[in-house]
């Protein structure tokens, strides 16, 4: 069973003028795909491997086999994380319900959530995500390089935003703080309750 790429569950402008055409769909049609592809590729020697979804491969990666963990760790990850990534986006929804409580209580009000979650992400160097992850069922905003996810650590992804270069240097080049207001206004919080 290959792994396959998920259609977008909207157009590629749907996030315009905040995330723009161009960059979705180079960041779904090329990059996305190729860590599908790369991901395919790996498993190809493992028959038994190819039956397990990308969030079962990548919680437990002591159980690849070494000649293609690094591979399925990165390319699984980037299909787990780009997967998770689309669902979450969606413009003109705001923050409600249970979540919204949680990150009230969690951070002391939404405007200190949303202070400390952007300033984490922007000082992330290099490549990688900064989420909003379930740690033992209490909130916590942590950052993973590369295409690591938190299941990999044991902990569940809320929120997640992508601080690869490719996902914003078309529209906002080094402006990585625009980039981050710009996420903030395309968060589908009604998926996000659902994550939580
Ligand atoms: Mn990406």
């Amino acid at each position: 069973m290959l792994h396959m790429l998920p259609k977008l569950p909207y157009a590629y402008d749907a996030l315009e003028p905040f995330i723009d055409e161009k960059t979705m769909e180079i960041h779904h049609g090329k990059h996305h795909q190729a860590y599908v592809d790369k991901l395919n590729k790996a498993l190809e020697k493992y028959p038994k491997l190819q039956n397990k979804s990308g969030e079962e491969l990548l919680r437990n990666l002591d159980l690849i086999p070494e000649d293609i963990r690094t591979a399925v760790r990165n390319h699984g990850g980037g299909h787990v994380n780009h997967s998770f990534f689309w669902q979450i986006l969606k413009k003109d929804v705001e923050p409600s319900g249970e979540i919204l409580k949680a990150i009230n209580k969690k951070f002391k009000g939404f405007d200190v959530f949303k202070e400390e979650f952007s300033n984490k992400a922007i000082g992330l160097f290099g490549s990688g995500w900064c989420w909003l992850v379930l740690n033992n069922g209490e909130l916590e905003i942590i950052t993973t390089s590369n295409q690591d996810n938190p299941i990999s650590q044991g902990k569940i992804p809320v929120l997640g935003v992508d601080l690869w270069e490719h996902s914003f240097y078309l529209k906002y080049q080094n402006r990585k703080n625009e980039y981050l207001e710009a996420f903030f206004n395309v968060i589908n919080w009604q998926q996000v309750e659902k994550n939580y």
